[in-house]
């Protein structure tokens, strides 16, 4: 196909509408060419190429799935994994597909808890090869059937297990999660997996999600079913903003706390940072190595179809961000994985390093990764869109019935949205003018609100949201329509037409566990609306008396307010602070209750989490501190030295860590650990630093040997250009 542009200058337009996006299968080359005033030019042909190239779905799939005896709908029916016939089969397509890849390598590629801001990559796989080895004829061929495809065995007990696992009875299994895509990097297929215990108890981040995935499909459906909407099922989208830093490397290097933790434990403010708000969405300098990287990190993810569509510059120096085009939870979790790996990976190839902590640096803005999240049935009807859900259930009133069923869940289980952001990097950050307060409220804006106040109240008509007009008195510019909400940033959890916004996520989650919890409260509701309605209650009136009783969980206001939070602490709306004592509800009654009655987890698999989370946050702070008595004594104290000056206060500082950590070191509980730990991360430490901080600002910079504020920030004025 040849694609003409017309157009003389530097935006040239295409004549016709753009070809769809080419099928990539091997030896076809679907590249459109483009002809520019008789000039071929390629401009997008490496995209189009490769595009979609290594990940296992689609026309792709299809093509070698067809020349391999089987079929694209066989394969996306998952029930294939029973059937040895078809898997066989599946494997065989699956094997033409790597070789012609030149990948003769595979893994079950899964997600073990208690991985953030430690494990790279965040996931485990041990790689086998695609190969027989005959030992008398030493002759070597291709081997991979389905049964290497659909299960794999690991040792469960060399993860952390929240004790589900001893190494006396350490077996671990995985099996194929069919809702997520298999993808190709470099000479290795992964199979995205999940991973349990001999006894089918979760280990991994991947099973609750999927088990709440099913929760939320069979009680939705229920529910739809009531309100004039037969479904075959229902899923969860979600889009994953990413946001990072990238620093130099080098500079990196002369951090032990950033290297070993992530965050800046120490260092003096820069004389500027962002007060003059001029990074937000500024260009990406052709001078500085991060634009090289976050295109080389596009076109990394392009080709295993992770439609990393949006890239720009954040709030904070050397702050940036990759949104995609968001789809199915499972598929985008998997995919915002492989997101994180990318970056880091593909950072250091550019002299850069990327950090993915919620607050690398103290004083300026730290990281979230939000949630944007919404339901919609398998045919693709959108529970969250006023006009779609109401005319797929023939019924006006379908909408408002939903939206109660959110409100209330939000209201019933704040406190295990709470817990799901529980990450340690996400305690400097909540709250702070960056990112939403640990109090769970839901914007809904002025429009909606007043159009569920007046249902509520017995009104009876249909949700139109509503447009405003702006005209800005230029000629040139034509009046345009904007929606009737504004944004709130404040909002934990704003709805923003269409969908939910969980901003409150930290950056280097795995968001396995904010989905799981999205879902399953969600999932509740819509079971315990479904149960009252085939009770005999009206739709209506159910909603209306949900919305009654949880109304005060709406909240348009200012979230930073000091005074708004005090008057939604007093209403009763979940507030907790502490990290770690969110940590600790996951175990209490109601949600245990929950997770059970929907399968999603048993009391067991609960207490085990709530562990993993807890020596999690321990074993950070205790790197952190560990990392700081080094700095201490190996940076701080010499540096000072050799510029003629002394702090007795600093040895101290040192001797203080050094009990703190023993006092850790011979409590025995997790929870009182992680408490004993917060205390030593957020009072002691935050009051040492400041002896730290006082030093460097005293000492000649030719003097102090530790990377500072100003060389770890400014790429754009310190670097020295690409590739530095
Ligand atoms: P904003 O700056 O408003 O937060 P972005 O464009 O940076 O918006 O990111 C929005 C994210 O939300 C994208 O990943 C987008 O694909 C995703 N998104 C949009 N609509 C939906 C939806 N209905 N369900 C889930 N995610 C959505
Ligand atoms: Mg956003």
């Amino acid at each position: 196909m040849v694609l003409k542009w017309t157009n003389r200058g530097a935006n040239p337009v295409p004549a016709s509408k753009p070809a769809p996006m080419p099928v990539a299968a091997p030896g076809i080359d679907t590249t459109p060419e483009v002809v520019y005033d008789g000039a071929p030019l390629k401009p997008a042909s490496e995209v189009f190429k490769s595009y979609g190239k290594h990940i296992f779905t689609g026309k792709l799939a299809e093509y070698f799935l067809k020349k391999n005896g089987g079929s694209l709908a066989m394969f996306e029916d998952s029930t294939w994994v029973k059937d040895r016939t078809k898997a066989d089969i599946i494997a065989a397509a699956i094997l033409d597909w790597a070789v012609a890849h030149g990948a003769i390598t595979y893994c079950h590629w899964f997600q073990p808890m208690g991985s953030a801001g430690v494990r790279h990559g965040q996931t485990g796989q041990v790689y086998d090869q695609m190969l027989k080895f005959d030992s008398k004829t030493y002759e070597l061929k291709y081997d991979f059937d389905g049964g290497d495809l659909v299960k794999g065995e690991t040792d469960g007990s060399s993860y952390p297990n929240g004790g589900l696992r001893a190494t006396h009875t350490a077996g671990g299994y995985l099996a194929i999660d069919c809702s997520s895509p298999i993808f190709l990097r470099g000479d290795t297929i992964f199979i995205p997996s999940i991973f349990v215990s001999y006894y089918g108890m979760a280990l991994d981040e991947k099973t609750p999600v999927l088990r709440a995935n099913d929760a939320l499909s069979n009680q939705g459906k229920r529910l739809l079913s009531k309100l004039g909407l037969e479904t075959t099922g229902l899923k969860a989208n979600i889009g994953l903003e990413q946001e990072i830093f990238l620093i130099p490397r080098d500079q990196y290097y002369r951090r032990p706390d950033l290297q070993f933790t992530g965050r800046t434990i120490m260092g003096k403010y820069a004389p500027r940072d962002q007060e003059m708000c001029d990074h937000y969405m500024a260009p990406l300098s052709n001078a500085s190595p991060a634009l090289n990287c976050m295109k080389e990190i596009q076109k990394e993810c392009w080709k295993m179809g992770i439609p990393l569509k949006t890239r720009h510059r954040e709030v904070a120096p050397n702050q940036y961000e990759f949104a995609p085009l968001f789809g199915t939870n499972t598929g985008q979790i998997d995919q915002n994985l492989i997101v994180m790996q990318v970056i880091e990976e593909i950072a250091a190839k550019h002299g850069l390093a990327a950090l993915l902590q919620e607050k690398p640096f103290d004083g300026i803005n730290g990281s979230g990764k939000h949630n944007n999240w919404s339901i919609s049935t398998l045919e693709e009807v959108q529970l969250f869109v006023p006009k779609a859900i109401n005319a797929a259930c023939g019924s006006h009133s379908a909408f408002p019935v939903i939206m109660a069923a959110v409100v209330a869940a939000v209201d019933t289980h704040g406190d295990l949205m709470r817990m799901a952001i529980a990450s340690p990097g996400n305690d400097f950050r909540l709250g702070a003018c960056e990112a939403p307060p640990a109090i769970i409220t839901t914007y809904l804006g002025d429009d909606m609100t007043n159009y569920l106040e007046a249902f509520m109240n017995g009104e009876d008509k249909e949700y139109t949201p509503n447009t405003r007009t702006i005209d800005v008195g230029i000629s040139g510019v034509e009046a345009f329509t904007v929606p009737a909400e504004d944004r709130n940033r404040t909002s934990p959890f704003p709805y923003g037409g269409a969908r939910f916004e969980f901003r409150a996520v930290g950056s280097s989650q795995n968001v396995s566990m904010v989905n799981t919890v999205l879902n399953a409260m969600c999932a509740e509701k819509f079971g315990e609306f479904a149960d009252k309605i085939e009770a005999g209650e009206e739709p209506v009136a159910v909603a209306r008396a949900a919305l009654k009783e949880h109304w005060k969980v709406i909240f348009n206001g200012n979230g930073y307010d000091l005074g708004n939070q005090q008057m939604l602490t007093d209403k009763g709306c979940w507030r907790i602070d502490s990290g770690v004592e969110a940590m600790s509800v996951i175990t209490a009654d109601k949600n245990v209750a929950l997770f059970e009655k929907l399968g999603v987890m048993t009391a067991v698999e609960c207490k085990a989490r709530q562990d993993v989370m807890h020596e999690h946050y321990t074993g950070t702070v205790v790197m952190e501190a560990a990392t700081m008595i080094d700095m201490i004594n190996q940076h701080v104290i010499p540096s000072l030295h050799a510029a003629g000056g002394e702090d007795e206060a600093l040895p101290k500082a040192v001797e203080t860590l050094k009990h703190a950590l023993e006092e850790i070191e011979e409590c025995e509980e997790q929870e009182a650990q992680a408490k004993l730990a917060r205390v030593l991360r957020l009072e002691t430490m935050v009051e040492l630093r400041k002896l730290c901080d006082a030093a460097e600002a005293v000492v000649p910079s030719h003097l102090w040997t530790l990377a500072t504020y100003k060389e770890l920030l400014f790429l754009d004025s310190h670097t020295h250009g690409p590739g530095a």
